[in-house]
């Protein structure tokens, strides 16, 4: 079963988000911050992580940084999430080491589509 870590500050989008990928057969965890998403991500290993980028403590661009520049998590992909949809937002989000970018409200068919894509 693929391992998820799901990176969110809202409670509903993150109990609402965890919920619909479990329900597809993958197997989730959640952090609600930056600084949780780096722990866990050690502990948890996932396959793949979701990112919000606006987080407490640390947000989601440098949460992805450090992420990226260790050798142990640099090739776990990351899904930047932002309701930012803007070109410069984007760019921004793939600088930091996004490997794909979606858009929130997250569409679920195109979130999955991503998934399968990068595992
Ligand atoms: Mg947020």
């Amino acid at each position: 079963m693929n391992k998820i870590l799901i990176v969110e500050d809202n409670e509903m989008n993150r109990d609402m988000l965890s919920r619909r990928l479990q329900r597809k057969g993958f197997d989730t965890k959640m952090a609600i911050n930056g600084e949780e998403a780096l722990s866990l991500t050690r502990q948890y290993r996932p396959d793949i992580i979701l990112m919000d980028m606006s987080l407490p403590i640390i947000d989601g661009w440098e949460a992805t940084r450090f992420l990226k520049k260790q050798e142990e998590t640099k090739n776990i992909p990351i899904v930047g999430l932002s309701a930012h949809a803007r070109e410069i937002d984007v760019i921004r989000g793939k600088k930091a080491g996004c490997d794909a970018y979606e858009t929130k409200p997250v569409d679920l068919d195109s979130l999955i589509n991503t998934i399968k894509t990068l595992l």
